[in-house]
Parts: C-alpha cells; structure tokens; sequence
C-alpha cells in the first residue's frame, strides 16, 4: 500500500499495486534504477488507475522490489492538483488565483508568478481603476484607501517578479518555489484586504442591522389580545 492525494478524486487514499512493477530501460545509475507500477485508489466512489514510480536499488531478494517499492516516495501521474477556493472574489479572479495555487502545487513558480501578477492587475480593474500600467494601478488602489500602504508595497514586489516573466526575460534570475510562495501569499492577502475581509464585514454589519430591524419590529406589535402572552 502506499498513500497520497489521488490525482483523480482528490481524496487522501491508499493506493493498492494491481500491476507487479517493472523496471525502465536505461534509467539505470549508481546501481538504482527506476521502477513503474499501476495503482487502484481505494476510495469506493473512485478506484480509478494511478502510475507511481520511484527509484529503488537493484538486486536485493526475491520480491524485494515489490514490497519496498510501495513504500518508498514515489511519483504519481496524474498528480493531485492543489487548488483554493477564494470567497466573495469575482469569479474571473478567483478562477486565475486558483490556477496560481495550482501551478505553484506541481512546481511551477513561473507560471503561479506570472498569473499572480495578472490577479493584481484584473483586482485593479474591477475596482474601476483604468490607468495605463500596473505601478500606477497598484498606487491608484492606494490613493483610492482600497488597499494599504503595505499592500501597496507588496503588490509592487509581486509586479517585479512577475514582470520578467511575463516579457519573456525568463532565465535571467530563476524564481524558487520558496519566493513563488511568498508571491502567491502577497496575492492570497490583497484577495483578503480588496474582497474578502469587506464581504465579511458587510455581512455582519447586515446581521446586525436585521437583528436591530427585528428588535424594532417587535416592539411596535399590539399587545396580544388579553393582555399577556398566549
Ligand atoms: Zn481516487
């Protein structure tokens, strides 16, 4: 048995080997090699295949691959894909934010950096900024009170990172998987302050004025007929 995301229902499951693993051609170095088998997940709603394969070592006893292999870090394919919901964002934002996370969940920095950056440039325009280029968006959604100072300063760093990008000067400085985070938490946190947090206010704020109209409305009712409660 071995245990992981199942890249088809998502669930944390044990996948059970169906298939003995076989070794790859030419894969062979300082005397591993790396071996492939079909797995079946153990969810009852999915038992759908996954391929997992890793690098164990040759030789060894009879059977030897077949039981350490299921318990050595494999690959799987297809890969459990790590999305985010993001409530209370328009759905075209929150569509792209996703596909961040999703990127960055498979170990694409590039790719989560640059749609970062095209998060904070569509949150820009929703919020009805239109000036041309993404500096002055970012300090218009400043001026405007709709994000902080320390946002503002943050959405600037997510720009630089993503620029590159997003202008084919990859290469010229790699983005790590650690600064992809950091980006893609910049991005998560002006989801939060531009959409997110005013929803939730709003919502309370509304309960309570509800609760007040209520209060209100009970206090204006005629006395119940026989003067006390039925
Ligand atoms: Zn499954």
């Amino acid at each position: 048995m071995a245990s992981t995301n199942c890249g088809w229902c998502g669930d944390r499951t044990h996948m059970a080997m169906i298939v003995d693993p076989h070794r790859l051609p030419d894969r062979r170095r300082e005397g591993r090699s790396v071996w492939m088998a079909a797995f079946i997940c153990a969810s009852e709603t999915c038992r759908r295949l996954s391929i997992g394969w890793g690098e164990l070592r040759d030789g060894g006893k009879p059977g030897y691959v077949k039981e350490a292999f299921p318990t050595s870090q494999l690959e799987w394919e297809p890969r459990h894909v790590h999305g985010r919901v993001f409530r209370d964002v328009p759905p075209e934002i929150a569509e792209t934010a996703r596909e961040a996370h999703a990127c960055l969940s498979i170990g694409a920095a590039r790719g989560a950096v640059a749609l970062a950056r095209a998060v904070v440039e569509a949150t820009a325009k929703v919020k009805g900024i239109n000036v041309r280029g993404i500096v002055a968006k970012i300090d218009a959604l400043r001026d405007g009170g709709i994000i902080s100072g320390l946002t503002a300063e943050a959405s600037h760093q997510i720009r630089e990172d993503g620029n590159s990008i997003a202008h084919g000067d990859i290469g010229d400085e790699p983005i790590s998987i650690d600064d992809a985070t950091a980006i893609l938490e910049f991005m998560d946190a002006l989801l939060d302050e531009v959409f997110q947090r005013p929803a939730k206010l709003n919502r309370l704020k509304q309960r309570h004025a509800d609760r007040k109209q209520g209060n209100k409305a009970g206090a204006q009712l005629p006395p119940a007929p026989g003067g006390g409660p039925a």
